[in-house]
């Protein structure tokens, strides 16, 4: 049968493995911690804007440049209108990053004349989407082994490549890194050059998902570094999964670039009510300061009980933990959870085959959670 189909599919769609998302589902009432979606509602400034925007001006197009909501977002951050673009999520900020900015096998690809394009370099547990974007674009790629402690040595990507993409604090471990590493590796990428190919200076993607809830934004230095482009979301931080808004921060070259992108593809990706909405989350920084804070300290109150009860956890700089049942294997503990009403993330890679990714949920939520973990700990699930 689906043979059938690929018969109308040309060799790029039939060549993709796409993105599995974590599972939404629709039929049973779950404690959902399996996609890092904020606990917490957006604040009501979001909901207002958003119902203000629901109105006849629906029939006309977004703004193309979603002016407003850039300018929210640079006065928040203290840059300059023109070194943001916006999207529809960050993970289509990301898919217009992949095809913009990392050496490419496709003919033209940048600057790498008639040899094979250098590959893309990320660390082998990483964001699961960043092979499908480098799938997406003809983008070679190589994932570069973390240490046995699931920490990025950042040396590793002290050498010629087609670019760099690191997530700060990564993902799905929760571990950060300091600043000044990734700055080490943008200023390598920023000065590299090869006499023989001719390629010289690459783009570091510093992806921001989740640096609100522990690691060091690399924001202030994005003037200093013409190459280094940060990615940001409303999703986790923002409490905004659902409304699709995600944003790029560097220098105004790399957002041109990834405005060319955007018009070749969809000129209005981020639509009225997502711009409204987003700009008054933006703006709202003492409500989102106060979410932020609780789920820190829910985070780090389930470290320390699971850590009690014999689990290992990775210190996480996250809305989710990284953590490893005392006995059972990974895919056991997530049938164990999931039989009991509660959702988590298994990832089926060999190094992380023992782990489960857990998002932080509203205190109530982990307090059901740990007790389940009490129980299978002291095999009360026999
Ligand atoms: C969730 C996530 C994203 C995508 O966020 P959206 O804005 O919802 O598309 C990007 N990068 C990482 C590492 C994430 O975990």
């Amino acid at each position: 049968m689906s043979d059938l189909r690929n018969r109308y599919w040309n060799t790029r769609v039939q060549s993709l493995s796409p993105y599995i998302p974590g599972e939404q589902p629709r039929d049973r009432k779950f404690v959902k911690l399996n996609t890092n979606e904020n606990p917490y509602p957006p604040s009501p400034a979001v909901i207002e804007a958003i119902v203000k925007a629901a109105g006849d001006d629906l029939r006309r197009y977004p703004d193309p440049a979603c002016t407003e909501l850039r300018q929210t977002i640079a006065a928040r951050y203290g840059v300059k209108p023109d070194q943001v673009f916006a999207g529809n999520g960050s993970d289509e900020v990301l898919a217009f990053a992949f095809g913009a900015f990392f050496a490419s096998g496709l003919p033209g690809g940048r600057g790498d004349t008639d040899k094979a394009a250098r590959p893309a370099l990320f660390p082998d547990i990483t964001y699961s989407f960043y092979p499908v974007y480098a799938g997406l674009w003809d983008v070679p790629y190589r994932r570069v082994p973390v240490r046995a402690d699931f920490s990025i040595n950042y040396e590793d990507y002290l050498k010629p490549s087609g670019g760099v993409i690191i997530p700060n604090p990564n993902a799905p471990t929760g571990r950060p890194l300091p600043a000044a590493e990734l700055l080490t590796i943008a200023q390598y990428l920023e000065d590299y050059h090869d006499d023989d190919t001719r390629e010289s200076g690459r783009v570091i993607i510093v992806d921001e998902a989740y640096s609100a809830f522990g690691a060091e934004s690399l924001l202030p230095y994005i003037d200093a570094h013409p190459n280094l482009l940060t990615v940001h979301t409303l999703s986790k931080m923002g409490s905004l999964a659902g409304l699709r808004v995600g944003f790029a921060i560097g220098d105004a070259v790399l957002i041109e670039g990834l405005c060319r992108m955007r018009d070749s593809f969809n000129s209005y990706p981020v639509d009225r009510l997502a711009q409204a909405g987003a700009a008054a989350a933006i703006a709202d920084t003492a409500y989102y300061d106060a979410v932020t804070a609780k789920v820190i300290a829910t985070r780090d109150r389930v470290t320390a009980a699971l850590t009690a009860m014999g689990f290992e956890v990775l210190p996480s700089a996250a809305n989710f933990i990284f953590i490893r049942h005392p006995e059972k294997t990974g895919a056991e503990f997530f049938t164990i959870l999931r039989d009991r009403g509660i959702l988590a993330r298994h990832f089926n890679h060999d190094r992380i085959a023992d782990f489960l990714r857990v998002s932080i949920g509203t205190d109530d939520e982990m307090d059901v959670f740990l007790d389940e973990c009490r129980k299978t700990a002291a095999g009360a699930d026999q």
